[in-house]
């Protein structure tokens, strides 16, 4: 069974600042750069005991393949890290290399299925839905004569155009996504079934009218962890009809969408396969309602960084021996499209904080500031807030070099695992008692290694602020007495009400059981 296989990541949140351009692709922080050919197979092959060398879904995909006798045809993968825009030459480029891989493959013999590694957020500045488009491209090519399988991220704005236009979306069952590799290896099983019964499934749809906060959204907690307890035991579900024949539902997926996206059909999204319609109705109703039915229950309290720390302070020498209490900084999540440099978590320490632990903060100027002052010295610096996204000054303040670090970090995580990151000329300063990490490219606090790299051990101090909604809790949660979500001003706001949406469809509720949006009758541009 030969099987082309490709991917074209990205998450798009329209509100902020920076577009992905294709040196994006090129150059990201913590994923592989752009791969085709030769190079992707070398940079997703299994490890020598057959596993996922990464915990990508191409990565699972390829280590599933071989117990099918999959052959895998190499096409192009992409990823960036999320922000703006993608630029509409970045898109082009990438989707038309994609398009000419493809028609090469097929020169060089049959295909049996292509499986994509998608996100299911991407927004260009023409698109407003790029993995449809993309999906429609390489169904046109090959006629629709064989299956199209793609994985999706958990945060997928999924569409009635890329339902139309692939057999089965497999979406991750977990966020933090520890199942990124776990998911490609289920599209891998996905394909082989349809190739070898020869048999397309029926598909069904829902889409849910309410927007799910990013920090709502974890399975680490309720509802969450309810809803896709009940997704695994819905895949392999057996349904028996009136005559007696049992029905399989081949996968149910569901996906809490992406909320800072502002385009018609944000929001979840529930996704059921089956080898009849009213099977695969059936698991998509059910799991709909049962979002439905959790709605209130996806409100979740933001603290202010002042009402956290006065908690933290507050915590007994005994709850202090529980590890600290972890700040999670939503707002600037550079895995949501925050640029990782806002300071209003930062300030609130060092007001207010007997002692912290404080990062990553993306600071180029600084890291190159601390690198040429060196380990020991003692510099004056204007950290942070350099990009103006949330309209702060930054901390002007003496601060001690304690470590230098050249940024070439690996991952050990649930979530990073196996990926090497690249965060650039980075340093440990400390201002009083408040250490931050600084880097010179922005990443997502969501492995640990990201502070012991510099020496320090986070689940020693009493308070970790850390760049990130919810991956965070992948490496960090276990060793923390608690976890709180604080909002300071950022680019990714917890209230959707902070968002100056237009093109949502009418009729949406921006928050659980919040009030509903409405599309202005003035036409858009
Ligand atoms: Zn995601």
């Amino acid at each position: 069974m030969r099987v082309a296989v490709g991917g074209f990541q990205h998450e798009t949140n329209t509100f902020a600042s920076q577009e992905a351009d294709l040196d994006a692709f090129l150059h990201p922080d913590a994923w592989p750069a752009l791969q085709g050919g030769a190079g992707l197979l070398a940079t997703f092959a299994p490890t020598a005991d057959g596993t996922a060398c990464m915990n990508v879904p191409i990565a699972g995909f390829m280590a599933e393949a071989p117990a099918h006798a999959i052959t895998c045809a190499p096409l192009v993968w992409a990823a960036a890290t999320p922000s703006a825009h993608v630029t509409s030459d970045a898109y082009a480029h990438i989707a038309g290399m994609m398009v000419e891989e493809l028609e090469r493959t097929l020169r060089d013999g049959p295909l049996d299925a292509i499986y994509l590694d998608l996100h299911g957020a991407m927004v260009t500045e023409d698109l407003e839905d790029g993995e449809g488009s993309l999906l429609e491209w390489m169904r046109d090519i090959v006629n629709g004569q064989i299956p199209i399988i793609a994985s999706l991220d958990l945060h997928a704005n999924v569409t009635a155009k890329m339902m139309r236009n692939a057999d089965v979306l497999v979406a991750y069952r977990t966020y933090p996504h520890t199942d990124m590799a776990e998911t490609g290896a289920r599209a891998a099983r996905l394909a082989a079934d349809i190739v070898s019964s020869g048999r397309r499934p029926a598909k069904a749809f829902r889409k849910l009218n309410f927007l799910i906060p990013l920090t709502a959204q974890s399975t680490m907690s309720d509802p969450g962890a309810l809803i896709y307890a009940d997704v695994s035991t819905m895949t392999g579900l057996t349904r028996v009809p009136d005559d007696g024949d049992a029905i399989p539902v081949l996968s149910a997926s569901a996906a809490m969408g992406f909320p800072p996206a502002d385009i018609t059909e944000c929001g979840p999204a529930v996704m059921a396969y089956a080898h009849s319609q009213d099977a695969a109705d059936e698991a998509a109703d059910r799991l709909a309602d049962a979002m439905l039915e959790f709605e209130r229950h996806f409100r979740q309290k933001i603290w202010s960084p002042e009402e956290a720390i006065a908690y933290a302070e507050a915590a007994s020498a005994d709850d202090r021996k529980a590890g600290p209490l972890l700040l999670a900084d939503t707002q600037d999540n550079p895995g949501a499209g925050g640029t990782g440099d806002t300071v209003g978590v930062l300030r609130a320490l060092i007001d207010t904080a007997s002692s912290a632990l404080c990062g990553v903060i993306n600071d180029a100027a600084a890291a190159r500031a601390a690198w040429q002052a060196g380990a020991g010295a003692r510099i004056r610096l204007k950290l942070g807030a350099w990009s103006g996204g949330a309209r702060e000054k930054p901390i002007d303040g003496t601060f001690d070099v304690i470590t230098l670090h050249d940024g070439e970090i690996d991952a050990h995580g649930p979530f990073y695992r196996g990926a090497h990151l690249s965060l650039g000329k980075s340093a440990l300063l400390r201002l009083g008692n408040i250490h931050i990490v600084v880097a010179s490219n922005k990443v997502q606090t969501a492995d640990r290694a990201m502070f012991t790299a510099f020496g320090v051990d986070p689940a020693r101090e009493n308070i970790v602020a850390v760049k990130s909604s919810v991956h965070f809790r992948a490496d960090f949660q276990a060793m923390a007495r608690d976890v709180v979500v604080v909002a300071s001003p950022g680019p990714n706001p917890a209230n959707h009400l902070d968002l100056p949406y237009r093109r949502l469809r009418s009729g949406v509720r921006l928050m659980p059981m919040g009030p509903t949006f409405q599309r202005s009758r003035k036409p858009l541009k």
